[in-house]
């Protein structure tokens, strides 16, 4: 595996072998031009209107600067693969033994990146909501868990509280008081079936473990351990709200509607 693949993947803190790109050792602060094949990764790119793969260039060799014997950073720029609309990224890796030995075990200790107006890290549902998963996800480039977690449990609440308002389910009680999240999420997934089949008895929780996360004795390293599946369980929601919301179109297009169910062979 080349190590531009490993800088495609999501971070995580698994060692992965790669081929050798460094032949001796660099110093701190030395560049050295390196050939580790093209860096991938998706985004929405706001001028082409959709999900595109961003790539640094065909041929591009990268430039590698040393850090100590286990590290090295690269800076590098994606561009959209259609209207070249550019995305900046900086890595630090961090390998299990001495970075220039042949087929080094490396990881991502440490990445960022900076976006455009242009691009959106994701585009599957409102702008405000994207916003916010962004920002969970910046968190976690920056090893923030607690400040992750938040960003997930508000958006959590934002959908739920905007599927209840879509379909006309208070969010209040008699008294004027919000209802208990647990209480609206119950009365909203009866009637609007927003959290996919696949953990519909555990809509509640996942915002157990999210709101844990921020308790005092959580420890922080988990919440970064959790944050990838917890993540993917929130878009999980978001694609199922969009999907149905495509599909109850398409009925109504069809004219499928409760009086056509009755079907006849
Ligand atoms: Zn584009």
């Amino acid at each position: 595996m080349r190590l531009a693949e490993v800088l495609s993947s999501p971070q995580t803190n698994t060692f992965v072998q790669v081929d050798s790109f460094l032949d001796r050792k660099l110093a701190p602060g030395r560049q050295k031009r390196v050939d580790i094949g093209r860096i991938r990764s998706t985004y929405f790119c706001n001028h082409c209107n959709d999900l595109m793969t961003f790539a640094t260039r065909e041929n591009g060799k990268l430039y590698c600067v040393g850090v100590s014997d286990t590290q090295v950073s690269i800076d590098c720029v994606l561009e959209c693969a259609i209207c070249k609309t550019p995305v900046k990224k900086w890595f630090l890796i961090e390998s299990k033994d001495k970075i220039y030995y042949p087929a080094p075990e490396v990881h991502i200790l440490k990445q960022s990146e900076h976006l455009s107006d242009d691009v959106m890290l994701e585009n599957r549902c409102p702008v405000s909501i994207g916003v916010l998963l962004d920002k969970a996800q910046h968190a976690y480039y920056e090893k923030l868990g607690a400040g992750a977690a938040i960003y997930l449990r508000k958006i959590y609440e934002q959908i739920t509280v905007k599927a209840a308002e879509a379909k006309n389910i208070p969010t209040k009680n008699a008294n004027g008081h919000r209802k208990k999240f647990a209480e609206l999420l119950k009365n909203v997934d009866v009637i609007a079936h927003i959290v996919p089949h696949e953990f519909s008895a555990n809509g509640y929780r996942l915002f157990g473990e999210l709101s844990d996360i921020l308790h005092n004795d959580y420890d922080e390293c988990i919440a970064l351990e959790k944050y990838n599946d917890l993540r993917r369980l929130i878009c999980g929601i978001l694609d199922n709200i969009k999907n149905n919301e495509e599909m109850l179109k398409s009925l109504e297009r069809l004219g499928w509607n409760e009086e056509d169910n009755n079907v006849q062979d």
